[in-house]
């Protein structure tokens, strides 16, 4: 075996900011495997005879953060069954007990290349999650209650984690007002200056 640990980036901003639609651009143009913690914890929650299945949708729907001992196994297990060596991990870690039980369980085991931060106005972040629940996302979070409460852990959980990061020196920030895109044109630069093709 290789020395060489699983390259990850952390790709963060707030709900709607489309860290799942330029995570799949990024996937076409540089071969990274996409993990969405937010997709894992539904597929876990639909999964038949989970334990957390209903742990997760009581979450979810309250716009909470999972205990970071299920989400970050489900995030280790995908990677060790993708047998991949890049990874971009969307969507966490949202909390200071996610980026604990990160530092804990696997920040010896990868090597985190910086943060890709979507920084979104919060009034297009909502357009755009509740035209994806009139689209019929299927997802039971994408109405304005839940959303409220989404925005609120954001502000008060997750942005303090992307402090740390930037205090830290790693923190990539992309404006993500603009289209998908125009947007994926800064985020194309980030990675070519990051080394990666
Ligand atoms: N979630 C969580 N831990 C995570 C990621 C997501 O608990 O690490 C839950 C949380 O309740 C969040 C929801 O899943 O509000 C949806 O997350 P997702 O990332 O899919 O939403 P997005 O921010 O992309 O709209
Ligand atoms: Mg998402």
């Amino acid at each position: 075996m290789s020395g060489e640990k699983p390259k990850v980036v952390f790709v963060l901003g707030g709900p709607g900011a489309g860290k799942g639609t330029q995570c799949s651009k990024i996937v076409e143009r540089f071969h990274f495997v996409h993990l969405s913690a937010g997709d894992l914890l539904r597929e876990e929650r639909a999964r038949e005879g989970s334990e957390f299945g209903q742990l997760i949708e009581e979450y979810i729907r309250n716009g909470k953060i999972v205990p970071v001992e299920v989400t970050c196994s489900l995030l280790e297990n995908a990677m060790k069954l993708s047998g991949k060596m890049r990874f971009l991990i969307d969507g966490f870690p949202r909390n200071q007990d996610n980026l604990d039980g990160w530092q804990r369980q696997m920040a010896d085991k990868t090597d985190m290349q910086f943060v890709l931060f979507f920084d979104c106005a919060e009034d297009v972040c909502v357009v755009r999650c509740l035209g994806r629940g009139q689209g019929g996302s299927g997802r039971s979070d994408d109405n304005m209650e839940s959303l409220k409460k989404r925005i609120q852990t954001y502000n008060n959980d997750s942005l303090p984690i992307i402090k740390h990061f930037e205090n830290a020196g790693q923190v990539k920030r992309i404006d993500a007002t603009p289209d998908a895109d125009t947007v994926f044109q800064a985020v194309e630069r980030v990675f070519l200056d990051a080394g990666f093709q």
